[in-house]
């Protein structure tokens, strides 16, 4: 019989109770469902919120090192299980196994990583102006936070949000996507089996709207960390702004990689290729927009759309360069915007629909328009999916202007062999990540990371050397003894 057990409660796995029925298809095989089981209800949201309450004293008081242990044991058994664990990432997912097996052993290290905030999350001593007076802070844990998670990295998003509000002493209720449950169903049992203790991680499957409100309004919640699309996050950030608790949102971009004449050509179009189509275009940071010099656009164009053509396609467990969408709707929605660019008078110079001979699976080619004006909507909106807009600009001004020139502002990226050029970008671009020479795409975990404008809340980055800053309170403290 089919595992339907997929909400995790004060340590135990129950069944849903709602009327919404979740099902999971492999993207590269839908006709299939691999499960499909009820998703949780408003009672069983708000019994896992009072569980990660009740689990939320003891916690915060165990030993760092002790919190700590525990989650070096989860990394440990996250590489244990890496190739089962790529498996069911790739069937639920689509995307290609071998990103897949990188997506897990990144999530491992992110374990290890922020393990050791439980014991680095520090306060300061600060120098008194009253002899007889010791000044300080420490860092205390916000309690019971709520942890939301969208599709696209099922396992690392989790755990970077997961390992450092453990680390720092917080109870969660994660509440993954309802498009990819089932390795965040296995990420928890990792996590109970490592030995973190009932109610300490509680997991609720369950759709957006039924259960969402319930999981960030709660009484007891005391802080929210979302990612996802930015029309959720800004529901989220008015939902939760009458209960003024930290909230962080991380959301869309439209990320653009401007190409210099003085740039490594063939180096700029391998990066806008790897950036937009990688993962099939479904990152946050996925290159949208490609703002190119009309001195080097003919070649550039020409090397883009050769990279294009070359790009492999099928299921991921094949470990093709491209994987399908990850559903229906998603595709529908990429083949809805590439027949909005033609109608905007965009010129389509490769793609642009399913490819032949792939009926069944939610595959799509590697599309690239030319032509695009930064105020088409293929140029402001966030398509998610492997399509790239070349936008010819005549001079670094006006790349800038252009680039600039969304309501989003996650990552961008600047090629160019000109450092003048390069670092007044870093200071123009409205963007939280910027890369000289790279692709849009990619992170580094002890770097921080998030996004400006429509982007992020700009509340506080995740991961990188502060990302505890979010999940604690820093009290500051003035002790003079009798
Ligand atoms: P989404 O906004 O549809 O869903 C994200 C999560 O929010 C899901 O778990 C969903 O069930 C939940 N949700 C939906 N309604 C809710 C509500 N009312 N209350 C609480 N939770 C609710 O996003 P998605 O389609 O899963 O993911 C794709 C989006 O995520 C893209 O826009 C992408 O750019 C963004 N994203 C951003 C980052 C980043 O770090 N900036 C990273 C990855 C993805």
């Amino acid at each position: 019989m089919r595992d339907t057990t997929y909400q995790y409660i004060d340590g135990s796995w129950i069944e849903g109770e709602s009327n919404d029925e979740i099902t999971v298809r492999n993207p590269a095989e839908p006709d299939e469902p691999i499960v499909s089981f009820p998703g949780a209800d408003q009672e069983q949201a708000r019994a896992a919120v009072d569980a990660a309450e009740a689990a939320s004293d003891q916690w915060a008081a165990m030993a760092p090192a002790d919190r700590e242990a525990i989650l070096y044991d989860a990394a440990d058994r996250i590489e244990a299980q890496l190739d089962s664990l790529a498996e069911t990432l790739t069937r639920e997912e689509g995307k290609p196994i071998s990103s897949s097996r990188g997506e897990v052993s990144r999530a491992a290290e992110i374990f290890r990583f922020f393990a050791n905030d439980a014991r680095n999350a520090t306060g300061d001593t600060v120098p008194s102006n009253d002899p007889d007076t010791f000044t300080y802070t420490i860092r205390e844990p916000l309690g019971v936070v709520t942890l939301i998670s969208p599709w696209n990295f099922p396992i690392a998003t989790p755990s970077w949000k997961l390992a450092t509000a453990l680390a720092t002493g917080n109870t969660v209720v994660l509440k993954p996507s309802s498009e990819t449950p089932m390795i965040a169903k296995r990420l928890v049992e990792l996590l109970a089996d490592a030995g973190v203790p009932d109610g300490v991680v509680n997991l609720v499957v369950g759709s957006g709207s039924t259960v969402g409100d319930h999981l960030t309004t709660h009484e007891a919640v005391d802080g929210v960390s979302f990612t996802g699309s930015t029309g959720t996050g800004r529901h989220i950030q008015k939902t939760v702004a009458d209960r003024g608790i930290p909230i962080q949102t991380e959301m869309g971009g439209k990320n653009p990689l401007v190409v210099l004449p003085d740039a490594d050509l063939e180096a700029a179009a391998e990066a806008a290729i790897g950036g937009s189509c990688g993962g099939t275009g479904q990152a946050c940071t996925a290159t949208s927009r490609l703002i190119v010099h009309e001195d080097v656009a003919a070649e550039l164009t020409d090397a883009v759309v050769e990279r294009a053509n070359a790009l492999s396609i099928g299921p991921g467990m094949n470990d093709p360069d491209m994987g399908p969408a990850v559903s229906a709707a998603e595709n529908e929605t990429n083949l809805e915007y590439i027949e909005i660019a033609k109608e905007e008078g965009a010129t389509l110079l490769t793609g642009g629909g399913r490819p032949e001979d792939m009926e069944t699976g939610y595959f799509i080619e590697p599309t690239v328009f030319t032509g695009v004006e930064s105020d088409m909507r293929i140029a402001q909106e966030e398509v998610f999916g492997p399509v790239l807009g070349i936008i010819e600009v005549a001079d670094f001004d006006e790349a800038v202007e252009v680039a600039n020139d969304v309501t989003y502002g996650l990552s961008a990226s600047i090629f160019t062999s000109d450092m003048t050029s390069s670092r007044a970008f870093t200071r123009q671009v409205e963007a939280g990540v910027v890369k000289v020479n790279g692709t849009t795409t990619g992170s580094q975990i002890q770097m921080p990371f998030g996004g400006m404008k429509a982007s992020s809340s700009e509340t506080h980055k995740e991961m990188g050397q502060r990302a505890h800053e979010f999940y604690t309170h820093e009290k500051v403290i003035y002790r003079s003894d009798p």
